[in-house]
C-alpha cells in the first residue's frame, strides 16, 4: 500500500498532526513566568496570581525565580540603569524558548519617570514581545498581554528576540 493511501485512510479515522504542533499546544499552556518585579506594577502581578484572577485556569501559575525554569519574563516596573545589567543577565540566564512582557508604563517607556536615571522602555535592552499598558495595568490586562504570547505561540509569530539576534531591534 502507498504511503499516501495508508495516510488518507489513517485521516479518515484519526488525525494527524505534526510535532513542532504538539509542542506548541503543549507550551501556550504551561507557561512558566519569571517576575522581574521592582515597582508597584509587580503588586498588580501578585493580584493576577492570586485567587480572584487566578492565571492557574490557563495553566500559567508555576511562577519561578530562577531563570533557568522559566519562559516567560515579565517586568513589573521601573527599570533604572543601575539595575538594568541584573535584568540583562537574568534574561539571557533564561532557557529557550522565551518571552518577554513589558508590564506598565515604567517598563515599557520609562512611565513619568523621563530623567537620566530610568531606561526609557526595556525594549532597549532586551527584547520586548508584548506591551501591556497602563499604570499599573489591572490584573485583566496583565491576562490579555499573555493571551498575547499564548497567541504567537500557537501561530508561530517570530519573537522579537528572533529580530535581535539577527542584528535588527525591533
Ligand atoms: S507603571 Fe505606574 S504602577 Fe507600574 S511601576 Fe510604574 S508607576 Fe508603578
Amino acid at each position: 500500500m502507498a504511503v499516501e493511501e495508508a495516510l488518507g485512510q489513517l485521516g479518515e479515522r484519526g488525525f494527524l498532526t505534526g510535532f513542532e504542533k504538539i509542542l506548541s499546544w503543549a507550551r501556550k499552556y504551561s507557561l512558566w513566568p519569571l517576575p522581574f518585579g521592582t515597582a508597584c506594577c509587580a503588586i498588580e502581578f501578585m493580584a493576577a496570581v492570586g485567587t480572584h484572577y487566578d492565571i492557574s485556569r490557563y495553566g500559567w501559575e508555576v511562577v519561578r525565580f530562577s531563570p533557568r525554569q522559566a519562559d516567560l519574563m515579565i517586568v513589573a516596573g521601573t527599570v533604572n540603569y543601575k539595575i538594568a545589567p541584573a535584568l540583562m543577565t537574568v534574561y539571557e540566564q533564561m532557557l529557550e524558548p522565551k518571552w518577554v512582557i513589558a508590564m506598565g508604563a515604567c517598563a515599557t517607556c520609562g512611565g513619568f519617570y523621563n530623567n537620566y536615571s530610568v531606561v526609557q522602555g526595556v525594549d532597549r535592552i532586551i527584547p520586548v514581545d508584548a506591551y501591556v499598558p497602563g499604570c499599573p495595568p489591572k490584573p485583566e490586562a496583565l491576562i490579555d498581554g499573555i493571551f498575547l504570547i499564548k497567541d504567537m505561540i500557537e501561530k508561530g509569530t517570530k519573537r522579537a528576540r528572533d529580530a535581535w539576534e539577527k542584528g535588527g531591534r525591533r
